[in-house]
């Protein structure tokens, strides 16, 4: 666990995000280098106090969660600062980049890497729901890849907190395009079952039908994604762009996961036995050189 910012070295940016930056660091007693993710907090005092708190909280869930299917958070980190300052997430390097970074540069990908990413990110979910923890926001740019091609979900938590408490501050953070249906539409929901975990079952198939056709699949190309459109298209929309290509397996497995009534949704456990998660995982979870 790594305790002091100043032991970091900054080499370069990462990326950003809604939040905030993410760096490439290393620790320079140990050489090993890390990704730093620090979230600003606005203006607003109060809420950047409360977003801290409840971020330091689930800093220390995070510590806990440890599978190879989930990007490993070492520590959180603050700044101290009297107006709520900023917050550090140390989390482990994942080398290549995001499914976003990939579907920029490949646009489409075959099945059987779709169907290592799927299997990956089921794994991912059955460790965290066994956890009791719901991701909430799983989409191309939150799965990471490493230098090994392999497929970990990031961001479960420290965004989550994040956005949850900002909305309560009345600042609307992310986006709903991965959102499933009762998430949007909060009529649909009755909440008997779970806290959702239904939900990370969607985004995942969105996720999935986006690899295949290699643009967001749940509005047509060129009409414009705002809310009213996403929200229609999510809780009515009946054509999915589901390519003349897809085989029999991924056509179902797509339909297992957007199904709207998260009652019928396939499960994780379901959805980890499914013929196309199955037919090509060969146990390695490689994804292919391209990566
Ligand atoms: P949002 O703010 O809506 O979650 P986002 O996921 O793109 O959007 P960040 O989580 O801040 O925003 O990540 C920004 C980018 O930084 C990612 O797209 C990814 O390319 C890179 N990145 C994030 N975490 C890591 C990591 N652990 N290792 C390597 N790169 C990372
Ligand atoms: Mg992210």
């Amino acid at each position: 666990v790594i305790e002091n910012l100043s032991d970091l070295e900054k080499l370069a940016v990462l990326g950003h995000g809604n939040g905030g930056t993410v760096y490439k660091v290393r620790h320079k007693l140990t050489m090993e280098v890390y990704a730093l993710k620090i979230i600003r907090f606005g203006e607003d005092a109060g809420c950047a106090a409360k977003v801290q708190q409840q971020a330091t909280h689930e800093g220390e869930i995070l510590k806990l969660v440890d599978s190879r299917f989930v990007v490993r958070c070492y520590g959180v980190l603050d700044s101290a600062l009297d107006d709520g300052g900023d917050m550090y997430f140390v989390m482990e390097y994942m080398g290549g980049g995001s499914l976003q970074d990939v579907l920029r540069t490949r646009r489409r990908l075959p099945e059987t890497t779709i169907s290592r990413v799927a299997r990956s990110v089921l794994e991912g979910l059955r460790y965290l729901h066994g956890m009791q923890i719901v991701h909430r926001d799983i989409k191309p740019s939150n799965l990471l890849i490493n230098g090994r091609g392999e497929v970990k979900i990031a961001d479960f938590g420290v965004s989550r907190v994040v956005a949850d408490t900002m909305e309560e501050c009345d600042s609307c953070v992310g986006t709903c395009a991965y959102m499933s249906p009762e998430r949007v539409d909060p009529e649909r929901w009755d909440g008997d079952y779970s806290d959702g975990f239904a939900g990370d079952v969607w985004s995942l198939g969105v996720v999935v039908l986006e690899c295949h056709v290699g643009r967001f699949p749940l509005i047509p190309p060129g009409q414009k994604a705002d809310w009213a459109t996403l929200v229609f298209a999510i809780c009515l929309g009946e054509k999915m762009a589901m390519p003349e290509s897809a085989s029999p397996e991924f056509h179902d497995f797509v339909c297992r996961c957007l199904e709207k009534d998260w009652r019928k949704r396939g499960t994780v456990e379901e959805l980890l036995h499914h013929p196309f998660v199955t037919r090509c995982s060969s146990g390695r979870l490689v994804v292919d050189n391209a990566f």
